[in-house]
């Protein structure tokens, strides 16, 4: 196996994206390798702008401030310091291969759910971090 310099793990801090980040992290350490987090906060406009007219700004914040503290837990918990805590704004796998591309990864690590029928044909983030990533993907098993 390539001799990994550094890490990106992409995390959607639900309970078991964490499972992901301790994979990432006894990769990391067994390489050792630099790590970094990156969660993608998906604006409101996406889902919502055309259809409600309203202003999401406040919201949008608080939710952002909240995804930056919970990724501070994560990176304290884990060893992660904050240079290295990544909070953006987008689609998640357009994000995840530009901050990727912007640090020099050589792995990224997500989490993928054992899809199967509809699901698995409208897609994952896990496949589409694969799909089109310049560098290695690990997708660590998570959920049921
Ligand atoms: P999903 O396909 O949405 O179930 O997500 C599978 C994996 O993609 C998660 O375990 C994360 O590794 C990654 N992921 C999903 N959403 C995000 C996000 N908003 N920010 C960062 N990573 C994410």
């Amino acid at each position: 196996m390539s001799n990994y310099t550094k890490i990106l793990i992409a995390i959607d801090l639900s309970e078991e994206s964490l499972n992901v980040v301790r994979r990432g992290c006894a990769m990391a350490a067994e390489k050792e390798a630099e790590l970094h987090l990156i969660h993608v906060i998906e604006p409101l406009s996406f889902a919502y702008g055309g259809d409600i007219p309203m202003d999401f700004s406040g919201i949008q914040e608080e939710i952002s401030e909240q995804a930056r503290e919970q990724l501070k837990q994560v990176g304290l918990e884990y060893g992660v310091g904050e240079s290295n805590q990544h909070t953006v704004f987008g689609r998640p796998e357009v994000e995840i291969h530009q901050m990727a591309e912007t640090l020099g990864a050589d792995l990224i690590v997500v989490g993928s759910h054992g899809r199967y029928g509809l699901a698995l044909l409208m897609g994952s983030t896990a496949n589409g971090v694969l799909h089109g990533a310049s560098c290695d993907v690990l997708a660590v098993r998570v959920g049921n």
